[in-house]
């Protein structure tokens, strides 16, 4: 058993950020995240509340990095060091790995996770063996690296093998024997995810970005050869304002479709936790030291979840369903989430009081990851 793992990295103020003095919602003590509602000033939030409030959470990491010139900023060799280290030495072991980015657009998750060409992030840090490379783009699986196979398909089937798990139908597979080449295919993935999007940005806001990594080593068991075939997931989510339904209602590219992956990945994280806390009563539960309603947030996006059973207390609560089928991301991310999997998640978020509603209900949405319980263990012969 191993809960999933968070992480909470704060980036830069950005120019726009800046200019009114750039005024600090955010502040990081060792594992302790405090934000602080200085928006205010005497106003009303949107609840009617005027009391500026400190709200603190405790994470598994933390990093500050919003000056290189301050003693504890975290650069992308010190995340790496934690996350990137602890994702390889999962794999070696024989785990299931999965490491996710989540947070509002423009917080960091791809500079995290892909960086950029002077500041290299963690997937061509810890870019290995085998490589696949996929898109979710509105409930359509795309393969970032088909261009390579003659084989074309726009849109991919989800499948699932029974012992295996949930598997991409005819995703191309790269066989790399060293690091460059697997940079090289990493930005071959990356651009044609940005050609196949109308605006860069929306490139990283719009759509899932899934690479997964097999890992396989020989061993000798019994003095007879086998494998042990470890599986890391690397992903890269829409910006999570994408959830809100208040945000899409305005766009128009987008219809009425909200990012439904992201939604029922609200869903999944939600009913997880839930059923955590009901299993291990003496568990302290999470970090959430000053908050009423940590469940709001990801509540909010997840209505259906008041039907699951969840929700009031006493001894005769049952578990939630899982609806992991509901979303092309959650059923491939299925063994991450509740499985066979050691996890990780980093929530980026932006130092700025301009930004607290946001950062606020990303704190909360990592706060519910973290009481997840995964149930990794070793694969041998299993590959996919
Ligand atoms: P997202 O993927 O969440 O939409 P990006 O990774 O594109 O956000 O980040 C937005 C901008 O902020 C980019 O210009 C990126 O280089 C910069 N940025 C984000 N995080 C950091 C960081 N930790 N250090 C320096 N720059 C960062």
């Amino acid at each position: 058993m191993a809960n999933v793992k968070v992480a909470i990295r704060v980036r830069p103020l950005n120019a726009r950020e800046g200019v009114d003095g750039g005024r600090l919602a955010v502040q990081v003590e060792d594992k302790l995240v405090r934000i602080k509602n200085t928006k205010l000033d005497g106003r009303q939030d949107v609840h009617g509340d005027s009391r500026e409030k400190v709200l603190e959470f405790g994470f598994d990491y933390c990093y500050w990095s919003v000056s290189p010139e301050e003693p504890h900023y975290a650069s992308q060799e010190e995340v790496f060091q934690d996350l990137g280290v602890s994702v390889l030495a999962g794999a070696s072991e024989g785990y299931n790995v999965c490491l996710f980015a989540y947070g509002q657009t423009g917080t960091g998750k791809t500079y995290t996770m892909m960086g950029t060409q002077d500041s290299m992030g963690l997937t061509p840090r810890i870019c290995q063996v085998r490589n696949r490379f996929l898109e979710i783009y509105n409930e359509r699986v795309r393969d970032l690296l088909r261009g390579r196979e003659r084989k074309k398909k726009d849109s991919l089937r989800v499948r699932e093998h029974p012992e295996k798990g949930p598997y991409v139908q005819d995703l191309s597979q790269h066989v790399v024997s060293d690091y460059k080449q697997a940079v090289e295919l990493l930005e071959e993935g990356i651009a044609n995810r940005i050609t196949a999007a109308t605006h860069i940005h929306d490139a990283s806001s719009r759509s899932h970005a899934i690479f997964t990594i097999q890992y396989t080593q020989a061993i000798l068991e019994n003095n007879l050869p086998s494998e042990i075939v470890s599986k890391i997931h690397l992903v890269d989510l829409a910006g999570s304002e994408r959830a809100d339904p208040h945000y899409c209602r305005d766009r128009l590219t987008e219809g009425s479709n909200i990012n439904k992956s992201l939604v029922t990945l609200g869903i999944v994280i939600s009913a997880l936790a839930q059923n955590s806390q009901m299993s291990s009563s003496c568990q302290s539960i999470n970090s959430v030291a000053s908050e009423g309603d940590a469940g709001s947030t990801v509540g909010s996006h997840t209505s259906s979840l008041s039907g699951g059973g969840g929700g009031g207390g006493g001894g005769g609560r049952r578990h939630c369903f899982i609806p992991y089928r509901d979303s092309v991301l959650t059923w491939l991310l299925k063994d991450s989430l509740g499985g066979n999997s050691k996890t990780i998640m980093i929530a980026t978020v932006s130092p700025s009081c301009r930004s607290y509603n946001e950062t606020l209900s990303t704190l909360r949405y990592a706060a519910h990851a973290r009481n997840i319980v995964n149930k990794p263990r070793v694969n041998e012969d299993a590959s996919v």
